[in-house]
C-alpha cells in the first residue's frame, strides 16, 4: 500500500480549503493501493487555516525539539504537527505502507525541500515533520514531481 497526501488525491484539506489534485497518481498506481492521509487534519488543524512553516530547521529538527512550526499569525503549531505525524505513522503501519507520495514543499509532507520559515516563498533543503518521522520508520517518501521514481520503487517491492 502507498500512503498519499490526501490533497494530491483531490481532498480539499489544503490550508486555503483547496486541493493539489494530481491525476497522474491514479493513472500510474492502482486506486486500491492508495491510502489517503492529511497529517495536518489528523493533527487537529482546521480547514481553512493560515499557512504554516518550519522555523530554524527542518522536520528532522522539529522531531528533535530544535525547531518549531509556526503559522503566519505567529501561533506555535509544533504539537499539532507532531500529533499529525504520529497519527500518520500509525495509519501507515496499520496499512503496511512502505512508500509514500507526499506533496512537495509542505511543512508536513515535503520530501526534498520545504519553505524557508520566513513566508517569503523561498525554499530550503529538508523534509517536513511527517516525512521525517516516516523516513525514520524506513518508509521511502516521494513527491508528485518524481512519480516515476515512486513507480520504480513500487516495482521493486
Ligand atoms: S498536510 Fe499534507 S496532505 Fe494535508 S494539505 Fe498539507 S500537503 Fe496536503
Amino acid at each position: 500500500m502507498i500512503l498519499v497526501s490526501a490533497c494530491l488525491l483531490g481532498e480539499n484539506c489544503k490550508y486555503d480549503g483547496g486541493n493539489n489534485e494530481t491525476e497522474e497518481i491514479r493513472a500510474i498506481f492502482d486506486e486500491e493501493e492508495l491510502v489517503p492521509v492529511c497529517p495536518e487534519k489528523l493533527g487537529g488543524l482546521e480547514i481553512p487555516r493560515p499557512p504554516a512553516e518550519i522555523q530554524n530547521g527542518t522536520g528532522e529538527e522539529v522531531l528533535m525539539n530544535k525547531a518549531k512550526v509556526v503559522n503566519q499569525d505567529g501561533v506555535d503549531l509544533t504539537e499539532e504537527f507532531l500529533a499529525g505525524a504520529r497519527k500518520t505513522l500509525e495509519k501507515s503501519s496499520a496499512n503496511d505502507c512502505k512508500l509514500a507520495i507526499f506533496k512537495a514543499r509542505s511543512p508536513s509532507c515535503g520530501s526534498e525541500e520545504i519553505y524557508d520559515g520566513e513566508f517569503s516563498g523561498e525554499t530550503k533543503e529538508g523534509v517536513g515533520v511527517t516525512t521525517a518521522l516516516l523516513k525514520r520508520a524506513g518508509i521511502r517518501v516521494f513527491n508528485e514531481e518524481n512519480l516515476m521514481k515512486a513507480k520504480e520503487a513500487r516495482e521493486e517491492l
